[in-house]
């Protein structure tokens, strides 16, 4: 006997989670069908010396607000803490720096204190100040507006090599896994386009950014939040939300039409609207065999690149690091040549889960775009790596007493300069062809969870109304 639900979800990710709960609220009967064995996705928590701790993505931005609105929603809201205010390091010339505070995406507001905290060179310090005095020079297309260029491009022409390299590369390419040479302004740096976008007629990257900053001055509002628990918790508020609604180990292998609804085959399930949450890899095998425009959307999707990640967590003895961990902990340069690209002190970040005397919690991770070199190495090999890496640069001299290997390839969609314009191009075909058909996740609109959610819901929006023809 086949299923019959208003809104199929595939992907029970966050983006998955979030459009079911969206269905719901919306009066819709949902299914959603998850591949794995868990729903979750890139959201889970398991244990590590005896505190939960995440094995992905730890916190959410707190500015966007999707994510705290849907905590606030399932009744979780007072579970959020926020890490510890102690700043982070980057490493430089053989040493950790402390970021300075006064930086907007690695953009620095303040070129004394950046000079003085020696980040970067008397030269580097001279070139970023040209930015105050040089003529507007961003790209425009045919018709003379402002068109999208990559992170590096902007931040190379108007502050130089230095900043891109020793202060934005390492803080944004960090959240994208990326290189910012490659990756779209619009997409990954929204606050520095949005900066820009204040005030067309000031040329000054460092001027915008600060008026960006004093439009809304952070104040005590904590950056980032997350569950006491650990994100583990939001997914699970929502299962639980949704109850039956959700089955695991179902992967969906094809879109089948049947009459005016959808099939998704293997399964029994079929469904008046249907929201994508996969993957970019995922979702363009389950568009193209449906040809005309989601065929057409089937090509742009296809043809995003993935960076591969993965998570060495560690529980190490307080008294065998020889840095003091006096931050939420540090980022590693690409031109640096370490495998590590970051490392989180966790016990310092997160002081809730500080709970053993004897101990101290670190998170470290490997892999970016155009660095598979984790990809080869065995867990115990990647384990070593790892503990060289981190004697290195803070001075790890003791052996870990608890170890936790966690692998997400192809988990970072790279949004390359005029991401999207082809991600509008490619909505727009698959509406033209399939209007019940929407796609949502992580390779849409941004990686963030708090963007994932907000893109998810109105998806599912989209996909409801073009039912109900609202
Ligand atoms: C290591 C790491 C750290 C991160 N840190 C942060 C952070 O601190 N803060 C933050 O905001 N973001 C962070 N992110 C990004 C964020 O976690 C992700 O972008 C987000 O969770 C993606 O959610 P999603 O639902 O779109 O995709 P996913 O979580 O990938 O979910 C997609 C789901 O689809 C399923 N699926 C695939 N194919 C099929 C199929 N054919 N049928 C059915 N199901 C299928 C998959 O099994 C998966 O569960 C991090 C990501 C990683 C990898």
């Amino acid at each position: 006997m086949s299923t019959h639900v208003d809104l199929a979800v595939v992907g029970g990710g966050i983006s998955g989670l979030a459009a079911a709960w969206e269905g719901e609220r919306r009066g819709a009967s949902v299914a959603v069908l998850e591949a794995a064995d868990r729903p979750g996705g890139k959201l889970q928590t398991s244990s590590l010396a005896g505190v939960p701790l995440d094995e992905a993505a730890d916190a959410f931005l707190a500015r966007v607000p999707a994510a705290v609105e849907l905590c606030d929603e399932l009744g979780i809201a007072t579970e959020l803490v926020a890490p510890a205010s102690v700043g982070a390091y980057v490493w430089l010339d053989g040493r950790l720096r402390k970021l300075p505070p006064d930086q907007v995406l690695g953009v620095p507001t303040d070129l004394d204190a950046v000079a003085a905290a020696g980040l970067l060179s008397p030269a580097g310090v001279e070139r970023a100040r040209e930015d105050l005095t040089r003529p507007d020079d961003r790209p425009r297309g045919p018709d003379g507006e402002p068109v999208d260029e990559s992170v590096g491009d902007l931040v190379r022409r108007r502050l130089g090599d230095e900043v891109l390299d020793r202060l934005v590369g390492p803080l944004v390419g960090s959240v994208y896994a990326g290189d910012c040479d490659r990756l779209s302004l619009q997409v990954v740096a929204a606050q520095l386009a949005a900066a820009r976008d204040l005030d067309p007629a000031e040329p000054s990257l460092i001027r915008s950014v600060i008026a960006l900053r004093d439009q809304a001055p952070v104040g005590e509002r904590p950056l980032f939040l997350a569950p006491r628990e650990g994100m583990g918790a939001l997914v699970g508020a929502l299962v639980d939300a949704l109850g039956d609604a959700v089955r695991t180990g179902t992967a969906v292998e094809a879109l089948v039409p049947e009459g005016t609804r959808w099939r998704l085959a293997p399964t029994d399930v079929t469904a008046g609207a249907v929201v994508l949450t996969t993957p970019a890899f995922a979702t363009a095998p389950l568009l193209a065999p449906l040809g005309g425009g989601a065929a057409e959307a089937a090509a742009v999707i296809g043809e995003i690149d993935h960076a591969s990640v993965a998570l060495v967590s560690l529980a190490v003895p307080r008294d065998g690091v020889e840095h003091e961990l006096d931050g939420t902990g540090f980022l590693v340069p690409r031109s640096a040549g370490l495998l590590l690209t970051a490392c989180s002190w966790v016990t310092t970040k997160w002081p809730h889960l500080d709970h053993d005397p004897s101990l101290v919690l670190l998170r470290a991770s490997v892999g970016r775009d155009g660095d598979e070199r984790a990809l080869g190495l065995t867990d115990d090999e990647l384990v070593a790596r790892v503990l060289d890496d981190l004697g290195t640069t803070m001075g790890l001299r003791a052996a870990p007493v608890e170890v936790r290997v966690s692998r997400w390839p192809r988990s970072f969609p790279q949004p390359r300069p005029g991401h999207r314009d082809r991600v509008a191009a490619a909505e727009a075909a698959l509406a033209r062809s399939a209007p019940r058909i929407v796609t949502a996740g992580a390779w849409t609109h941004g990686v963030g969870v708090p963007t994932c959610i907000r893109t998810a819901r109105a998806a599912t929006a989209r996909a409801l109304g073009a039912t109900t023809g609202a």
